[in-house]
């Protein structure tokens, strides 16, 4: 059994009364983020998670590589991987990307991120719920080491969205769900691997990821009710590796509101999490820095709460479209024929086609919105000729 790292004990003194002029629940790659982009504020930021920073890894941990290299986390990357390949029941096609994925060290990263997160504190508090709201607009939040209350209150908790009410629930709720194993690797291969076969999961995918020492192989289930369990095992046995070192969880496939009673809500909470691919890092990061450009702006005494909640609506709703594209691919895809599936994947397979349409995808959470000069630009997109740079 995995054994976390939350204090206990005498450790876990009383947090009743505590205050913060900004609360950031959850201190994964969403939470961590927003945290990140209020380092330079002087603000009392305060951070909380039920586990210690770093501790708890739920994904695969691939990202592209030019978004771990904008926010300065390459030092966590375990092996970078410029191809990906798509496995049909009737045929395997390899693409070069326009820019290459990275596995990461999910405790490194964490690490990074949070040396780069200024004088935030952190403590380990289970959230429970949200509280009342004063009359000067300080939220209470309830935590099993008592009420914390913020004027800012960011909601970076995963798809259970604790903070809004009623919470989803699985398996009726729009998840999918996720679980891998991680056997051991020699370190070799370049390719994000990916099984499209309805023999692995109905409606789904299977995947490899290569991260140095260790491999992640597992399942991802677009309808929360079948269980991956019995395919993350069959497809490990197919690739002769051993089904070790489980973990899996639920993860968001639409697009929810990302502002509810005066709460921020970023990554996997506001449904920050692409339907077709299941990535979510990316997003996390994305939506963490445009939740902190607002609440800076509060900070700063540029905007109200009012306006900052507007602004950051505004902006995860100016995001509906892609996410409506990716959601629709994931109910049409399932329902090909392999055969039909297998020749669209191979017309896809010129280069030119690639780097359109994996452009078009990485532009919908550009890393050039990391760099502080996007900060009124909103979200520049990089060019095709820079992408073609990159992947030389
Ligand atoms: C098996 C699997 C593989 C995946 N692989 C990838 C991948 O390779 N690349 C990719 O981009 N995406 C991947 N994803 C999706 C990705 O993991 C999520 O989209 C991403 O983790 C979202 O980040 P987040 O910070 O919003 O939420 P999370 O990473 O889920 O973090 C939520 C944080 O809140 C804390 N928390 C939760 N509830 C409470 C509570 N009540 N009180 C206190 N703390 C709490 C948790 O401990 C955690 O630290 C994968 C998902 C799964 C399930």
């Amino acid at each position: 059994m995995t054994v976390r790292a939350t204090s206990r004990g005498a450790q876990r003194t009383s947090l009743e009364g505590t205050r913060a002029e900004v609360l950031i629940c959850g201190a994964s790659f969403a939470g961590l983020a927003v945290a990140r982009e209020l380092a330079a504020t002087g603000a009392s930021v305060l951070v909380i998670d039920r586990y210690e920073i770093g501790e708890r890894q739920t994904s695969a941990c691939a990202c592209p590589t030019l978004w771990l290299d904008a926010l300065g986390l390459g030092e966590s990357i375990k092996q970078e991987l410029p191809y990906m390949s798509f496995t049909t029941p009737s045929s395997s096609v390899r693409y070069r990307l326009p820019w290459s994925w990275s596995s990461f060290d999910y405790r490194k990263l964490c690490k990074l991120l949070w040396a780069q997160c200024g004088d935030a504190r952190f403590e380990t508090a289970k959230v429970e719920s949200l509280g009342e709201q004063d009359a000067d607009g300080t939220i209470a939040v309830v935590t099993d080491r008592g009420t914390i209350s913020a004027p800012l209150v960011v909601d970076a908790l995963g798809w259970r969205r604790v903070l809004s009410s009623p919470h989803y629930q699985p398996p009726e709720a729009p998840l999918s769900r996720g679980l891998e194993v991680h056997p051991d690797h020699d370190g070799s291969g370049d390719a994000l691997d990916i099984w499209i076969e309805r023999g692995i999961v109905r409606r789904g995918y299977g995947w490899r990821v290569p991260a140095g020492d260790e491999a992640r192989i597992g399942v991802g289930s677009y309808d929360p009710v079948q269980h991956v369990k019995e395919p993350t095992v069959a497809l490990s046995e197919r690739l002769d590796r051993d089904a070790v070192r489980y973990q899996g969880n639920w993860f968001p496939h639409r697009l929810r509101d990302g502002t509810e009673d005066c709460v921020f809500f970023v990554g996997d909470s506001a449904g920050h999490c692409f339907p077709l691919s299941g990535e979510g890092i990316r997003t996390a990061f994305y939506f963490g820095i445009a939740c902190g450009r607002e609440l800076r702006s509060v900070l700063d005494g540029r905007a109200d709460r009012a306006k900052a909640l507007a602004a950051y609506e505004q902006f995860n709703r100016g995001h509906k479209r892609p996410f409506a594209i990716a959601l629709a691919l994931q109910r049409l895809i399932p329902a090909l024929p392999p055969r039909v599936l297998s020749g669209l994947l191979a017309v896809i397979g010129n280069q030119r086609i690639v780097n359109r349409a994996f452009g078009w995808y990485l532009n919908q959470a550009s890393p050039s919105f990391a760099a502080p000069s996007s900060l009124d630009a909103g979200a520049p997109m990089i060019g095709a000729r820079e992408l073609a740079e990159v992947s030389r």
